[in-house]
């Protein structure tokens, strides 16, 4: 029992996979949470949650939401930056067989949209409200991608390497308003909602494998030899999010089952 009664959280993307699961544990552990995502029913309630829709992009919905917080539950006490998409890409489609899989101006401009501005939108929002109350806590999810850099998702890893640079230069500017701010960088998990058929097919182009072959790809690459569960990521989470992690800020935690060392 990490103890977040009384705390309220929103969560961006947690309308599904590995937000859902942050969302499931925060409240396990006492928090109400705010849910940040574009589908779903604006102003649904359930069990300590409440749903907001809301693009993660669009300046006026991030403030929305988070006026929306304040107004439902009183505060914003923990932010987790969660949204985020990945199109696997090619900086040169050197086959000449898959132009599309050939990184666009367009698909740039949407990661860097989704995975970028949309966490320094909410922590700008989020952190006027936290340094109100003189206390709060930002965690951002990056990836491995952004600490190793990906093949075949350069844009992707920049998205989530911007995302650690934020975390310590933010971590600087709010320390003295006792806001602390984190990182995870997860490495393989079992999510379904990002692998989709149209996924694994662009993965696997720019991997150069079948995608039937993509799983030993994964595992074989994995100390552990296995995906990381929803449940490991959530678990972190809510402690990062606790005051038993008083003392961690600025930095980024790996949680790849040893297959970098972050
Ligand atoms: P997912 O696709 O299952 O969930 C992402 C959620 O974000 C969805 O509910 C989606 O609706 C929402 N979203 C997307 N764009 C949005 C926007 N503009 N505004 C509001 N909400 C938006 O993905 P996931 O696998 O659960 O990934 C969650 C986070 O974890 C992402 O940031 C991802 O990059 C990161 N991550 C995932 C893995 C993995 O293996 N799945 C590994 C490392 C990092």
């Amino acid at each position: 029992w990490l103890g977040l009664e009384g705390k309220v959280a929103i969560v961006t993307g947690g309308a599904s996979g590995i937000g859902l699961n942050i969302v499931n544990e925060l409240l396990r552990n006492g928090a109400k949470v705010v849910v940040a995502d574009l589908y779903g029913e604006d102003g649904q309630q359930a069990d300590g949650s409440y749903f907001v829709r809301c693009d993660v992009t669009k300046k006026e919905s991030v403030d929305q939401a988070v006026a929306t917080a304040v107004e439902v539950f009183g505060s914003v006490d923990i932010l987790v930056n969660n949204a985020g998409v990945n199109l696997p890409r090619l900086l040169v489609d050197d086959k000449g067989e898959r132009p599309e899989y050939e990184l666009s101006e367009r698909d740039f401009d949407f990661m860097v949209a989704v995975n970028q501005k949309g966490p320094y939108l909410f922590a700008q929002a989020s952190a006027k409200e936290m340094i109100k109350q003189n206390k709060g806590v930002i965690i951002n999810v990056s990836s491995e991608a952004g600490q190793e850099g990906s093949a075949g998702q350069s844009c992707y890893s920049a998205t989530k390497g911007a995302v650690i640079a934020f975390t310590r230069a933010w971590a600087k500017e709010l320390g003295k308003h006792n806001i602390r701010v984190v990182a995870i960088a997860p490495g393989i998990i079992e999510t379904t909602g990002l692998r989709t058929d149209s996924y694994n097919e662009a993965l696997a182009y720019t991997r150069g494998v079948t995608v039937d072959g993509l799983n030993t790809d994964y595992s074989k690459s994995i100390p552990l030899g296995r995906e990381g569960k929803l449940t490991e990521i959530g678990d972190l989470v809510a402690y990062l999010a606790s005051d038993r992690a008083g003392y961690i800020t600025g930095t980024t935690l790996n949680i790849s089952g040893g297959k970098s060392r972050g």
